[in-house]
């Protein structure tokens, strides 16, 4: 038996006392309110027990990392039709990329890229009632946890700044990959991109991807086909051009957010997430992914 406790207490320890932290992202001005030294690991097993190191039920903004939630809402009402606006390669590029869009006539690479992540908010606005406050309870469900939130300064904070997304969304819309207005959708993408988690909260969230689709509480919310698709995309896509990179380093499907996060699943067996926010320059949490190679190191588990 594996005593995750001691090997997350052991990585914490080791990651809080590094002088190479990596820098905050200051490009959405909210996001740089936060500090430097926060560090947090949690993990669930299979058997569904716990394990948590540092500032680990402390929430933080999730960003990126809710483009796999919405992307397994948009894929729950599509099917594989979503495949008709967006595509499953890897972009090989940072995740604001442009040229590649440009070339490629608005099919973007991924829907873990802007791009592609913001089609997927584009087909959730056109089939939810009421899209963001549908999109947070799809999340709060998936959780089992009613108290999760948007931080409306952090989504109003991109709103004023976010002109890559601004000219990605209007690239879409010239292309005619876009249903609705370029304000409308980004609206969306900035609110879900807003959601606060902590690292308890978002390893519960995860829990289904892998788990064969099955929420904490055994209610099925994904096929085995979608939780399937979903991993390899984080697999091959969820880090951009950093993908092979983390996949060489820790062998696990995962998600990062510009927040500091990263979510990362070996199926069957655990869920874990990472927070600290000093990014490197791939815009990926430099201790996050130096603990999740320790991790899988340490315990001798990855998908490889
Ligand atoms: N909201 C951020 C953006 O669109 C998300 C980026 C990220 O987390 N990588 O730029």
């Amino acid at each position: 038996m594996i005593d995750y406790q001691r090997v997350l207490s052991e990585i914490t320890a080791h990651c809080s006392s590094s002088d190479q932290k990596g820098m905050i992202a200051s490009y959405i001005p909210e996001l740089a309110n936060v500090s430097i030294d926060k560090l947090a690991m949690h993990l669930i097993d299979s058997d569904k027990n716990t394990y948590a190191a540092g500032d680990a039920t402390e929430t933080f903004s999730i960003q990126s990392i809710s483009k796999v939630l919405t992307l397994a809402q948009a894929f729950g009402i599509l099917g594989s039709d979503i495949w008709k606006r967006v595509g499953v390669e890897p972009s090989g590029d940072p995740f604001n990329h442009l040229s590649l869009l440009e070339q490629e006539n608005g099919i973007p690479r991924n829907p873990l890229i802007n791009a592609g992540a913001i089609v997927v908010a584009d087909i959730l606005v056109s089939h939810l009632e009421n899209p963001k406050q549908d999109f947070l309870n799809f999340v709060r469900t998936l959780t089992g946890d009613s108290n999760i939130h948007v931080d409306s300064a952090v989504a109003r904070s991109e709103e004023r700044t976010g002109f890559r997304n601004y000219a990605t969304a209007n690239l879409l819309k010239s292309f005619g990959n876009l249903q609705n207005d370029v304000a409308t959708v980004l609206d969306f993408y900035f609110h879900q991109c807003a959601i606060s988690m902590s690292c308890a909260q978002l390893t519960k969230a995860f829990y289904p991807f892998m788990n064969q689709g099955k929420c904490l509480k055994d209610r099925t919310h994904l096929t085995q086909t979608q939780t399937k698709r979903v991993n390899s995309i984080m697999l091959t896509c969820g880090f951009y051009d950093e993908a092979g990179e983390f996949a060489f380093e820790v062998g696990l499907p995962g998600k990062s957010g510009v927040g500091g996060g990263i979510v990362a699943l070996l199926p069957g067996k655990y869920c874990v997430a990472t927070w600290s926010p000093g990014l490197n320059a791939k815009g990926n949490s430099k201790l996050g992914m130096e603990a999740l190679e320790k991790l899988t190191t340490k315990t001798g588990q990855s998908i490889f």
